[in-house]
């Protein structure tokens, strides 16, 4: 087992890696930009290293002086979290480099999954289902002869693609140009890669994904799945555990996905994602990372998937099978974000002068706040994520909303009375959601007083 490890990240996931290292009995290395200096990541770990200015380019993105730190600090291996450098095959490349273990999948892997286009090809061999579409990277006549084969409405997606980015619904032949330089555009202004290819959009699907663990030793397990439905603008808002799918449409799932790890030789935590119409799946991406969402799981399986992703990067071997995992329960995630939904969701960082974490059997809340707390403008909105356990879903509903309700951040705006409108919805409440939720109800949503 590793003695130190540098955490690259910042945020609630840098706090929440440092817990399970210090659980683990391991020694902690933060690293934090100028704009940093009081957060509690860096209070929490045993040691701290600045590695630049604000800008995030400066610092989180800093490779060489993420490296630097760990090689002058004596840290063994880097945990990347999510985000950031955590999907950057170059980042895991340089770490093998200088012998430091990269916590997750190889470089190989993280380049392969990394581009979508890659990732279906390897996914259609593994037989896994998959959006009809173009299943490669497409120019203008190809994609529009593919689209007008599978039939309207189709979505132009970027191969480097995530957080919905360099993404085009397109829902005729007359708007597809105009969409596909657009998408074009839009990836390389994201990702400096303008590959594009073509999907077949299906229409209200729900989001699940399966979470998986691999070791070094080709033993690969599943914990489940999430059903991540609840989404704005692609982007993950309520996430829950387990899905209402029925359990012969799980079981394919849970088989699909298994299949498809090992079928790549996939190693450490990973995710497969679907979306998922009329019982019928398709497999979108692949994550190669910790998510946002992992909690999830963890709070109806008992399972601590950063300490399994530590022990996979050390060379254990998995102790846990797949007996062993059991589901008690429901769990549900909402993302607290420090912006204003009455304002076009605008981004409202500043600071904090009192903060109360709601408490309770069942309920957990993975923050990087603290009363006086500053809130920095240059990084993402995300301040934390607060989970409820409940006996099903119904149950995890009523603790999550007394969770919401108790919860304090004063005096910056926060999506808290959205999302607990959210929790109160009709819909939401009987299980009637799909990706389209949030932008159907919208109205509806944001008609609360504060
Ligand atoms: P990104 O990596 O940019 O987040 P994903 O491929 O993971 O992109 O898709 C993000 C979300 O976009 C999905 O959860 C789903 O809501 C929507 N989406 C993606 N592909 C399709 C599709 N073919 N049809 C309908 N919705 C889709």
């Amino acid at each position: 087992m590793f003695q130190k490890i540098l955490i690259a990240n910042r945020g609630e996931i840098a706090v929440r890696i440092i817990r399970s290292c210090k659980q683990l009995g391991i020694d902690t290395v933060a690293v934090y930009s100028k704009a940093d200096e009081t957060a509690l990541h860096v209070h929490l770990a045993d040691e701290a290293v600045c590695i630049g200015s604000h800008n995030a380019k400066d610092s989180y993105l800093n490779m060489e002086n993420i490296i630097s730190a760990a090689i002058h600090t004596g840290a063994e291996a880097i945990h990347p979290g999510f985000g950031f450098l955590s999907e950057q095959a170059k980042f895991a490349n340089l770490c093998e480099e200088v012998n430091i273990e990269f916590i997750g999948p190889s470089s190989k892997m993280i380049e392969q999954m990394g581009d979508k286009a890659t990732a279906i090809k390897l996914m259609k061999d593994a037989g896994v289902p998959l959006v009809p579409g173009s299943n490669k990277e497409i120019d203008l006549r190809m994609g529009k002869k593919i689209a007008q084969d599978i039939g309207f409405p189709v979505l132009i997606k970027a191969s480097a693609g995530g957080g919905g980015r360099g993404m085009r619904l397109v829902r005729n032949l007359q708007q597809f140009e105009d969409a596909f330089y657009a998408a074009k555009q839009e990836a390389k202004a994201a990702f400096g890669n303008d590959g594009v290819y073509l999907e077949k959009y299906i229409e209200q699907p729900r989001h699940i994904e399966v979470q998986i663990l691999a070791d070094k030793y080709q033993n690969v397990l599943h914990l489940g799945e999430r059903d991540c439905s609840i989404q704005r603008r692609n982007q993950k808002v309520v996430e829950e555990a387990p899905s209402s799918l029925k359990s012969d449409v799980k079981e394919a799932m849970y088989a699909a996905a298994l299949k498809a790890a090992k079928h790549v030789g996939y190693e450490n935590a990973g995710t497969i994602e679907f979306i998922v119409k009329n019982n019928q799946f398709y497999f979108i991406e692949m994550n190669t990372r910790i998510q946002v969402e992992h909690p999830v799981t963890e709070m109806i399986t008992g399972i601590d998937i950063i300490k399994e992703q530590i022990r996979i990067a050390s060379g254990e071997k998995l102790k846990i099978t797949q007996n062993d995992v059991q589901f008690n329960g429901h769990a549900i995630e909402v993302r607290i974000n420090a912006e204003d939904p009455k304002h076009d969701f605008r981004p409202s960082p500043g600071l904090v002068k009192f903060f109360h974490m709601p408490q309770g059997l069942g309920i957990r809340m993975d923050t990087m706040l603290y009363t006086d707390y500053e809130i920095p403008p240059y990084y993402d909105a995300m301040v934390g994520k607060l989970i409820a356990h409940g006996k099903d879903r119904l149950d995890a509903i009523r603790n999550l909303r007394a969770a919401l309700e108790e919860l304090i951040i004063e005096p910056v705006p926060t999506n808290q009375y959205f999302l607990m409108m959210i929790l109160m919805n009709n819909d939401f409440v009987h299980n009637r959601i799909d990706t389209a939720f949030i932008e159907k109800h919208i109205e509806r949503l944001l008609a609360y007083e504060t």
